[in-house]
């Protein structure tokens, strides 16, 4: 573990410059009184001393102020500059000592305000240190969390994935899965705080698909909406371009955060994403605008301008969702990051409206991650490719074995090694195409490793992958330069896996479509407004139907809703999927009887 840098804490000035700061003053003061106060032929050499030894009081603090007035006590009494007299009569005493004590208070207030000066300097360097140890603590405990969050969470999909496990099964792991993500969101949010107060939080730009990002968001939440009586609209206005350059794992977290907190924030209704073009500044350029509506509890005025401080939490929360109070901190400071600004408008009847504005370029070019896509699974590798040797460099067995089980099935060559000692070993012997290099193991690190293998001579062919739980910025340009061609943070996702190796190495995937609809055990929503604007004789069949349980008649007429209200018919395939009959019968009768 690495620790915080040693404090340096004497701030002690050395004796010998105070004494000749004292020094100086005093001549100085002492030149003034032969001119030009000297020539006035003034009786009063107190008081022309007087600003030479604050001066020097307030410069060099006590010892520095007494000693002034000790020297001007002595120029006085010994060395006459003019003829004047100046211990004349009772009258000088006493302005000796008036000039005496008075120079001494002032020196013990200079020094009390410089003591105050070097507690305070002393509690900012000790407070810098601080917050210095607490990022690489919170680095290190990151590290610690993700590391077997990687195996959870990975092991747990691959298991959902499997045509093995039961619908019931399924379920369960879905739990599990959730679980974990909450688990990684909330160390993910501690630590993105902490990376932004440390000053160590970068934009990482790609070229992406808005409108699959968007849509991804839109999807994540539908499970947690369909359990209240919310219904989530996305609405994509029709000049949105597509392909845009931004950073997306920044623009995701923003839009999720929002989306969540409006979801957390209502009972009931209708929650809104919107996106749109705010301004097209030029053909390679555009301003967005994003919209995220809920009718919700709202936000008393009173507290709006707070909410987008860290820690802060207003209202009661929700018992079930108590959060940190960290997303909105964090998401304005990803917009600020991102050039953009963020705001909202709320009131305690209406609900509320969390806006941001952003720029964003508009790249010609194709976008990355192909293999990042919803709705396919990588199933195999294309045919007419070479036989990939890849080399695994993990010293946790839970991790080496899951990227083995992503892996292996799809036709790799696989080898393991446990240490960066032992990756050099088997590079040497075996001249794998990709190595996945873990960075922290024993004996030798990955850093080390890379170093070693990127020198030697099929190095430079070989390409060299960290992954890592790693999590400030410094060790990842650390990573970067030790020769890594790319960073993977731990816990990744399977897609991550296969579009790093369609990157780095080429390879083509083989892809099996996931069957399109909803999840068996996925709760729907029937909107009663959308219902009343299908035309009447649709709704009829399908109450007939329904009333009939003719699945495949429901289906037909569900198709001829969907041309009219692509999101109703969605909700309706979900329910007659699920043969939940009774539900639609009582929305349509409803709106039949209106
Ligand atoms: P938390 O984890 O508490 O949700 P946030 O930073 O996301 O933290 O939000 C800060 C506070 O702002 C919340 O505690 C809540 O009081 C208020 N807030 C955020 N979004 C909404 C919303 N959509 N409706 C009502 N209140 C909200």
């Amino acid at each position: 573990m690495k620790k915080a840098a040693a404090i340096p804490l004497n701030l002690e000035k050395p004796v010998i410059q105070r004494f000749g700061v004292a020094i100086a003053v005093i001549l100085l003061a002492a030149g003034m009184r032969l001119w030009p106060l000297g020539a006035l032929e003034l009786r009063i050499p107190w008081v022309t001393f007087y600003p030479a030894v604050m001066a020097s009081a307030l410069f060099g603090g006590l010892t520095s102020g007494l000693l002034s007035t000790l020297l001007t006590v002595i120029v006085v009494l010994f060395w006459s500059p003019t003829d004047l007299p100046f211990i004349d009569d009772s009258g000088d005493v006493l302005g000796m000592i008036v000039f005496s004590v008075n120079g001494t208070l002032i020196s013990m207030m200079s020094g009390a305000m410089h003591r105050a000066r070097k507690r305070a300097n002393i509690a900012k360097i000790q407070a810098e240190a601080a917050n210095q140890a607490k990022s690489v603590f919170l680095a290190n405990m990151s590290h610690e969390l993700r590391t077997p969050l990687n195996a959870i969470l990975g092991f747990t999909n691959l298991l959902r994935k499997d045509r093995s496990t039961s619908a019931d099964q399924v379920k369960k792991l879905t739990i599990v899965a959730n679980s974990g993500e909450s688990l990684l969101n909330l160390i993910n949010n501690v630590l993105d705080i902490s990376k932004i107060e440390a000053g160590h939080m970068v934009r990482e730009d790609e070229n992406i698909s808005l409108k699959q990002l968007l849509n991804d968001v839109h999807s994540l939440f539908s499970v947690k909406v369909g359990e209240k009586d919310l219904i989530l609209r996305l609405e994509i206005s029709e000049d949105l371009p597509d392909h845009i350059t931004v950073d997306p794992g920044k623009l995701r977290q923003v839009l999720t955060n929002l989306v969540a907190n409006a979801v957390k924030y209502t009972d009931s209704g209708k929650i809104f994403i919107r996106a749109s073009v705010l301004e097209k500044v030029s053909s390679q350029q555009a301003i967005l605008r994003f919209e995220i509506e809920d009718p919700g509890v709202g936000i008393p005025d009173d507290n709006i301008e707070e909410i987008f401080s860290p820690f802060v939490q207003v209202g009661d929360q929700p018992a079930t969702e108590a959060g940190t109070g960290l997303g909105l901190a964090i998401c304005s400071q990803f917009i600020e990051l991102m050039g953009g600004s963020i705001g909202v408008s709320s009131n305690i009847t209406e609900g509320s409206l969390f806006f941001f504005e952003l720029p964003v370029l508009l790249p010609e070019g194709a976008m990355s991650s192909p293999v990042d896509q919803l709705n396919r699974v990588v199933v195999g590798l294309a045919e007419g490719q070479p036989q990939y040797r890849i080399l695994i460099t993990e010293d946790k067995l839970e991790n080496r074995l899951l990227l083995q089980s992503i892996l292996e099935p799809l036709g790799f060559e696989i080898r393991e090694a446990f240490n960066g000692e032992e990756a050099v070993k088997q590079f040497r012997q075996w001249n794998p195409h990709l190595v996945w290099m873990d960075i922290r193991m024993p004996v030798m690190d990955g850093k080390e490793a890379t170093k070693i293998i990127k020198a030697s001579e099929n190095g430079a062919k070989t390409k060299v992958l960290a992954l890592t739980a790693h999590a400030l910025e410094d060790e990842r340009i650390e990573i970067l330069d030790a020769g890594c061609d790319e960073l993977i943070r731990k816990p990744y996702r399977d897609t991550e896996i296969y579009s790093a190796l369609a990157r780095h190495l080429g390879v083509t995937f083989l892809y099996e479509d996931l069957s399109p609809g909803p999840a068996p055990d996925t709760p729907c929503k029937l909107d009663g407004d959308q219902l009343a604007e299908i035309p009447p004789e649709l709704l009829k069949n399908l109450h007939k139907a329904s009333l009939l349980l003719d699945q495949s008649e429901c289906q037909r007429t569900i198709e001829l809703i969907r041309t009219q209200n692509l999101d109703l018919g969605k909700e309706l395939h979900c329910l007659v999927e699920d043969m939940r009959y009774g539900e639609i019968l009582i929305a349509l009768e409803k709106v039949m009887r209106q």
